[in-house]
C-alpha cells in the first residue's frame, strides 16, 4: 500500500467552533490585529504553534495517573531521567517548566555581558534570554537558507566557516557556547545534517567552546536525516538521534514540541561544576531538582512522549502530512520555504506580497487575512517577531502533532489558495504600541496609512 494514514485512531474529540467573516473582522479590531490576543474559541483551525498543542496518547494519559507528586525524589523524575539519559547520553538532566526556563538557567550560568552566542538561527526566546544577560545572539545560517526557493536538503545548517571566522576574529574567550537549533525553527523548520553537526563539534573542540543543541525537534530532524543524508537510510530514528546528541556537550529542550507534552522542558550536560551552579539557580525560580517547576505527572507524560516520538510510523506520517500541505499550496502558486521541513509550512510572504514593504509587515498582513477569510490562526515570523534581525518575511503554519486530520488540511489548502487569488488587495500594517522584549506577543497594530 502506498497511502500513508494517520497512525492512530481517535478516542476523545473536541468540537470546533465556527464564526463568520463579519464577526472575525470585529474580533480582529478588538485584538489590535494581533492574533495572539484572540480567544482560542474564536479560532477554527489553530496553527499558531506546534508548542504544547499536541494530542497526548492513551499511554501518556495513563502515565499521568502514575505521576508521583512527592516534593523530593519523585519516581516520575527518575523515569524521565532514565529515558533522557538513554536517548541523549548526557549525565545531568535538569527539568524545567518549559524550554525558555532551561535557556534562562543555562545562559545565566554561562553568559557575561559583551559575550557572543552563535547559532544557526536563534529562536525568539533564546535570543531574548541571551540579550537579557547583556550578551549578543548571532545568527549564522548557511547561505542557501536566505533563498526560500532553493531546494538544498539541509537549509538548517550553520555556516561553519562563518563560525570559525567569528571565533578567530573575536577570540574564543568571548564565546561562552555555540548552539545549533534542530530543526531550525526560525529558519523555516529546516533540518541540520549530521555532517554539519560533526563539523561544529570539530571547530568547538579545537577552540574548547561548549557546543549545545537546542533540541526541541530532534526527532523530526532525525527523520529528515534518514531521508536526506547519504548513509542514514537504514538507521533508526533513535540511532540517528543518539548520534546527534553524542556530538554535543549539552542541550536545551522544550517538551512541548517533540515530546508531545502540553508543558515541560529540560537542560542537559556532562559538566559537574556547571550543573551544580545551574541547580542552585533552578531552586531559586523553578523548583527542587527532581521536579523543576513541573508536576510529577508532567515528567511522566514527557518520558512516554520521548519514546513515542521516535516510532518510524509516526515520523513518516508527520513529515509526509506536512509536505502534503506544502506541495498543494506551492503547486497552486504560493511561494513556500522549500523543501517542506518538519513541523510547519512557511509561506514566503515577502515574495507573495511584494507590494507590501518590510516595514508594513507582509507576514502579519497575510496572517490577518487568513484568519478573516477562514478562521485559521497562523503566526508571522519576520520583522514583527525579530525586528531588524529578520532575514525573511515568513508566515508560519505550524501543525500541532496528532491533532488535525487530512480534511482539515484540505480546508486549509483551499483557504490559502483563495486568499492567493486576491493577494493584490491585501494592505500592510503599522505598530501602534509594543513592549521592549518579545514584542510580537503583545504589540497592537493598525492598517497602514496610505495603503490602497
Ligand atoms: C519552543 C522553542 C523554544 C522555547 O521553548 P518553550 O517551551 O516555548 O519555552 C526554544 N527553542 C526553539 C527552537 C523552540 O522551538
Amino acid at each position: 500500500m502506498k497511502t500513508i494514514i494517520e497512525p492512530f485512531r481517535i478516542k476523545s474529540v473536541e468540537p470546533l467552533t465556527y464564526t463568520t467573516p463579519a464577526r472575525r473582522e470585529v474580533l480582529l479590531q478588538e485584538a489590535g490585529y494581533n492574533l495572539f490576543k484572540l480567544r482560542a474559541v474564536d479560532v477554527l483551525l489553530d496553527l499558531l504553534t506546534d508548542s504544547g498543542t499536541s494530542a497526548m496518547s492513551t499511554e501518556q494519559w495513563a502515565a499521568i495517573m502514575r505521576g508521583d507528586e512527592s516534593y523530593a525524589g519523585s519516581e516520575s523524575f527518575f523515569r524521565l531521567k532514565k529515558v533522557v539519559q538513554d536517548l541523549t547520553g548526557f549525565r545531568h538532566v535538569i527539568p524545567t517548566h518549559q524550554g525558555r526556563a532551561a535557556e534562562r538557567v543555562l545562559f545565566s550560568s554561562l553568559c557575561k555581558p559583551g559575550q557572543l552566542v552563535p547559532n544557526n538561527t536563534h529562536f525568539d526566546t533564546t535570543r531574548a534570554n541571551i540579550e537579557f544577560m547583556g550578551a549578543k545572539a548571532i545568527d549564522l545560517p548557511v547561505g542557501e537558507a536566505g533563498y526560500t526557493q532553493a531546494r538544498f536538503p539541509f537549509k538548517g545548517n550553520i555556516d561553519v566557516e562563518g563560525l570559525e571566522a567569528l571565533i578567530k576574529r573575536e577570540g574564543p574567550g568571548r564565546i561562552p557556547l555555540v548552539m545549533v537549533t534542530v530543526t531550525n525553527n526560525s529558519g523555516g523548520g529546516q533540518p541540520v545534517s549530521l555532517a554539519n553537526l560533526k563539523a561544529v563539534r570539530d571547530v568547538t573542540k579545537r577552540y574548547e567552546i561548549p557546543f549545545y543543541l537546542d533540541a526541541c525537534r530532534f526527532a523530526e530532524n532525525a527523520w529528515l536525516i534518514k531521508e536526506r543524508e547519504p548513509g542514514y537510510a537504514d538507521k533508526s530514528p533513535r540511532e540517528i538521534a543518539r548520534e546527534m546528541f553524542s556530538l554535543a556537550d549539552g542541550c536545551t529542550f522544550s517538551a512541548k514540541k517533540d515530546a508531545f507534552a502540553n508543558i515541560g522542558g529540560f537542560l542537559c550536560n556532562n559538566d559537574d561544576l556547571l550543573a551544580e551552579r545551574e541547580l542552585n539557580l533552578l531552586i531559586l525560580t523553578e523548583g527542587f531538582p527532581t521536579y523543576g517547576g513541573l508536576a510529577g505527572r508532567d515528567l511522566d507524560a514527557i518520558a512516554v512522549g520521548l519514546e513515542e516520538v521516535l516510532q518510524p510510523e509516526y515520523l513518516e506520517y508527520r513529515i509526509v502530512s506536512t509536505a502534503y500541505l506544502g506541495r498543494h499550496i506551492a503547486d497552486g502558486g504560493v511561494p513556500i520555504v522549500e523543501p517542506p521541513g518538519g513541523h510547519a509550512i512557511y509561506i514566503d510572504a515577502g515574495l507573495m506580497l511584494p507590494h507590501i514593504p518590510r516595514h508594513q509587515f507582509p507576514g502579519q498582513a497575510l496572517a490577518v487575512e487568513l484568519y478573516r477569510h477562514a478562521g485559521v490562526r497562523s503566526v508571522e515570523i519576520g520583522s514583527v517577531m525579530f525586528g531588524d534581525a529578520a532575514h525573511l518575511e515568513l508566515l508560519r503554519l505550524a501543525i500541532p502533532r496528532r491533532v488535525y486530520t487530512q480534511s482539515h488540511i484540505d480546508y486549509l489548502v483551499e483557504a490559502i489558495l483563495e486568499v492567493n487569488t486576491r493577494k493584490k488587495e491585501l494592505g500592510g500594517f503599522e505598530i501602534v504600541e509594543a513592549p521592549p522584549f518579545l514584542r510580537h506577543f503583545t504589540a497592537k497594530f493598525r492598517p497602514a496609512e496610505g495603503r490602497s
